[in-house]
């Protein structure tokens, strides 16, 4: 039977909110793109939302404050607070925000985080509690806690899938864990996803509705923004570009291949080739951080290398998916410059014309934060009406 004109106008009233949910502030132009619905459909269920009062408006100039100012939508915020919680490889932060996604205390403690899900969670756990007393804000405020995990996530079961990629945290389910250890209701998130979403919301992406984070760290991994959207595939495993074969016969890598991306241009692996090169162990950070080094000959070279590197893989998805723009994050993107160099010189080589000569290549807005807000984001609109 077919749906009645009520219940069309119910589903895409639903399907408007949550694109909105999803990433905002959005003008009704953006949400008719995202949703496919006619923007006549879109301006008339904004009119309801915003008499319900489910619907805020402000006049907000662009990006680069040009042009007309446009009228921008966000949902409105119930009272309480959210949770984030980032769990790198080597460290856990978290932060309390309000539900209006206003920081109130944010901490990180170091942590081989691969090496035991339990102890990661029991420390997220501690930290969570630890925020919340430090803030003298009540448990029962939180109304929603999101997590980003540094794996590929079964989008039915909520479970680890890959005993490669993160393998003391094969078959584990983060949502459940947290939820037992902090109470509530707990989303869960890849990492890179939630970078993406938070500098498509917040970040470098906020005027393009199609964009590709990556995450170049430890390892390597995207998050896709398409069509304004979080695209996590079909099984949860989108964008786990680390493992695509760049060096025949290369290094071995963790999941077991030779010639790994990541076993080619992780920031572990760009450390080692500086200190073949001549670069003392001494000036290494503990943070892996390059920015101290920015400038220096071999560094500039070693980190262009690496760049071209990725860039050869990034021309193949961007052949593929015609993004508007590619935000490079993680500890690699602290070298700043040579890697983007790096990565446009290779899209120039690899990627169609029609493609190099237009999509963007910017360095992560929100730097090592970028998946940690990105919690916080998803965790705004897993508790939004
Ligand atoms: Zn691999």
């Amino acid at each position: 039977m077919p749906p009645t004109p009520n219940q069309r106008l119910e589903r895409s009233r639903r399907m408007l909110l949550d694109a909105l949910n999803e990433s905002f502030p959005a003008t009704r132009q953006e949400l008719s793109r995202r949703t496919g619905l006619a923007p006549s459909t879109v301006a008339g269920i904004v009119r309801g939302l915003l008499a319900e009062g489910l619907v805020q408006e402000r006049e907000s100039a662009d990006h680069e404050g040009r042009g007309r100012p446009s009228s921008r939508l966000s949902p409105s915020r119930p009272p309480g607070h959210l949770v984030g919680i980032d769990f790198g490889h080597t460290h856990i932060s978290a932060a309390l925000a309000t539900t209006g996604l206003e920081i109130v205390a944010e901490d990180s403690v170091p942590l081989d985080v691969d090496a035991s899900a339990g102890n990661a969670l029991d420390q997220a756990a501690i930290l969570v509690s630890a925020l919340l007393e430090r803030a003298g804000v009540p448990s029962g405020s939180v109304r929603r806690t999101a997590a980003g995990i540094p794996g590929p996530i079964n989008q039915a079961t909520g479970r680890i899938q890959s005993a490669t990629i993160l393998a003391g945290w094969a078959g584990i389910s983060p949502r459940e864990e947290l939820a037992g250890r902090l109470g509530g209701e707990v989303a869960i998130a890849n990492d890179a996803e939630l970078a993406a979403l938070a500098e498509h919301t917040h970040g470098a992406g906020q005027n393009v509705s199609d964009l590709i984070y990556v995450k170049a760290s430890h390892g390597i991994g995207a998050g896709l923004i398409l069509a304004g959207r979080r695209y996590t595939g079909a099984y949860g495993a989108s964008g786990e570009i680390g493992h695509t074969l760049v060096q025949e016969g290369g290094n071995q890598c963790r999941c077991g291949q030779r010639g790994c991306l990541e076993s080619v241009v992780s920031i572990g692996e760009v450390w080692r080739q500086l200190v073949a090169a001549g670069l003392p162990e001494a000036e290494r950070p503990a943070d892996l951080s390059l920015s101290a080094l920015i400038g220096h000959p071999v560094v500039a070279r070693i980190v262009a290398d690496a760049g071209r590197t990725l860039g050869r893989v990034l021309s193949d998805l961007c052949n593929a998916l015609d993004p508007a723009m590619l935000v490079i994050g993680g500890e690699l993107a602290s070298a700043g410059d040579p890697l983007l160099e790096g990565v446009r010189e290779s899209l120039r080589r690899f990627a169609q014309p029609a493609i190099s000569d237009r999509v963007q290549v910017r360095a992560s807005v929100l730097g090592p934060r970028a998946a940690l807000v990105g919690a916080l984001t998803l965790a705004a609109a897993a508790a939004a009406p």
